[in-house]
């Protein structure tokens, strides 16, 4: 299982960053998870990265807020196949892809899905931006199985021991307290940023 990001605040060189997330997850078949704040730089970025829109089977959009759903339009433009999944296509956990769950929606005010992917060393979390809680998504996913690992938009999540037994935390986008992550777990933390990618 291959995931790449190709949209965060932060970015590799030759790529652009802006604020936002979107990562490609690459199974079976390929899966965009959100779609980062702009459709230029997402396709920008996509092309960097040798990936090409039209081999994207479905789009995934964790939650409706510009910074999630603002490169669709452009990215539609390109590819008018693909599935699109909203937050509220799922109301628990559903398999959307083989070896590809939603949590389905959680959350009050801001409905959120995130995706739990298998991989071999266990299921990969990925988020947007956790608005529901990271502690209630983790809870949630558990629900599918043994968790590896968790990558994404940690957002305000500050109840850091309920990360204890990860092996890969891998926090970008909209989390705050990044840098208290890594110093408490220095040998599961993961810098990501676009252009990163993650093999398992
Ligand atoms: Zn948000
Ligand atoms: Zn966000």
């Amino acid at each position: 299982m291959k995931i790449t990001i190709v949209y965060d605040n932060e970015a590799n060189p030759g790529l652009k960053s802006g604020w936002g997330f979107s990562c490609l997850i690459e199974g079976k078949e390929k899966l965009l998870f959100d779609t980062g704040g702009s459709g230029e730089n997402l396709i920008y970025n996509l092309r960097q990265l040798n990936i090409q829109p039209e081999s994207v089977a479905a789009v995934v959009i964790s939650h409706n807020h510009w910074d999630h759903t603002g490169g669709l339009k452009g990215f539609s433009k390109l590819n008018n196949n693909a599935k699109v999944f909203h937050p509220k296509s799922f109301s628990k956990p559903t398999e959307i892809s083989p070896g590809v769950h939603s949590t389905g929606a959680l959350g009050g005010l801001i409905r959120e899905q995130s995706l739990v992917v298998n991989t071999e060393k266990g299921n990969l979390v990925i988020t947007g931006c956790a608005h529901p809680g990271l502690e209630n998504i983790i809870e949630r996913s558990r629900e599918l199985g043994e968790i590896y690992g968790v990558v994404g938009g940690f957002h305000g999540f500050a109840k850091l021991d309920k990360l204890n037994g990860l092996e890969m935390i891998a926090p970008c986008h909209c989390t705050q307290y990044k840098q208290e992550i890594r110093e408490r777990y220095p040998g599961e933390f993961k810098d990501i940023k676009a252009g990163s990618i993650i093999e398992i």
